[in-house]
């Protein structure tokens, strides 16, 4: 993301003092808006591109959330608190004017299936031609369902577009009556405890096989006319199905919640302890791994000859640095009197004085260990 600053200077001045106008949650934070008008007939088609021929229905993997099996509505609820759509023949279709149907389950970040397939023949134009939608988070960001086989309509309002955001970047849609799919993956936007927006919103979209966003930064909530801006949100929102007066017909509706990463608990860094310049120097030196006793002895003899540290310590003023082999010196930092931990990584070094004057290093990182050895003679 960029400051709006920034951006506003590449912009026309009337979409300029548009955005100076608009939220201001989403001029601090979210992302700038887009030169073109929304909705712009004007603005380019994205490349038609063939699918590949069609495939059996993708099954759900295991852990996912069957929303839709191709005869069980249960799972979705219409505006009346009936499922509202019909159910036959393996899929389910919009019946126009009954409104919209939304998932009993509730979602945040999510990877989403959805086979839907056009009415045909085709009838209509533009916007008015097998308009439905697939809408995350109870409504608020709508990835485009349109019959775009063919047919023509403003960029960011065809099949695959986020909504008056972000047209597709192909038309890879199959024709009318064609079973099609989407794989939406979606990371919700995150908000402070206040309310502020800290994320936007991101969703990557791939239909029949082609990916068609990637990645894209949501400008807001999706709407017609409307540049949207974010609102404060639950984590986690039903799915919605859009009535657009036109019988989309949708089947194989599955989705897998997906993880926060874990976060590290507080005071897992470790901290140093300062040590004197002479107790850092007590650990430099060369370190030298044990002869291979795999080796052959011409292996061996070569060794020898041109014997390469395994671990090389250099102070430098206060600091420690450790070059591993023959890469780029890196900072470590003294745990303790015997102990260094290699800045930024789960890598330590543990040092214990032999009997013969020499120092031997233990190297831990990852679940593995190994040894070297500081000979007095080698110091
Ligand atoms: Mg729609």
């Amino acid at each position: 993301m960029q400051t709006r600053s920034v951006k506003l200077a590449s912009m026309p001045l009337a979409a300029a003092l548009l955005a100076l106008g608009g939220s201001s949650l989403s001029a601090q934070v979210g992302p700038t808006p887009t030169a073109w008008r929304q909705h712009e007939m004007a603005r380019p088609r994205p490349p038609v591109v063939a699918p590949a021929a069609r495939t059996a229905p993708a099954p759900p993997p295991a852990d996912a959330v069957v929303l839709f099996d191709g005869s069980d509505m249960s799972g979705w609820v219409g505006r009346d608190g009936t499922p509202a759509w019909i159910a036959q023949n393996g899929y389910m279709e919009a019946v126009p004017g009954r409104g919209p149907i939304q998932s009993r389950e509730e979602f945040g970040d999510v990877q989403l299936h959805v086979e839907w397939s056009a009415p045909n023949p085709p009838n209509g134009t533009s916007q008015d031609r097998g308009n439905s939608g697939i809408l995350l988070m109870a409504g608020r960001y709508e990835v485009q369902v349109l019959d775009s086989y063919q047919a023509d309509t403003y960029a960011d309002g065809q099949a695959g577009a986020i909504y008056g955001q972000y047209p597709p970047l192909f038309n890879a849609t199959r024709a009318p009556g064609e079973w099609q799919t989407y794989d939406i993956y979606f990371r919700r936007p995150r908000f402070s405890e206040r309310g502020a927006l800290l994320e936007p919103a991101r969703m990557t979209v791939v239909h029949n096989g082609i990916l068609i966003q990637n990645n894209e930064i949501l400008r807001g909530e999706t709407s017609y006319l409307v540049s949207g801006s974010y609102t404060a949100q639950p984590e986690q929102a039903p799915l919605q199905l859009q009535d657009h007066a036109h019988p989309v017909r949708y089947r194989n509706i599955w989705a897998r919640r997906l993880p926060e990463r874990p976060e590290p608990a507080p005071g897992y860094v470790p901290r140093g302890v300062p040590l004197s310049t002479a107790q850092l120097d007590r650990l430099a030196g060369s370190y030298f791994r044990a002869p291979n006793p795999n080796a052959t002895a011409q292996q061996q003899a070569a060794a020898q000859q041109n014997p390469t540290p395994a671990y090389t310590i250099n102070r430098d003023g206060n600091a420690l640095f450790v070059r591993i082999g023959t890469s780029a010196p890196q900072r470590a930092i003294p745990l303790s009197e015997n102990q260094l931990w290699l800045a930024h990584t789960a890598a330590t070094m543990t040092f214990a004085p032999i009997a013969d004057g020499s120092l031997q290093l233990t190297w831990d990182m990852g679940g593995s260990r190994s040894t070297a050895i500081r000979r007095a003679s080698t110091r």
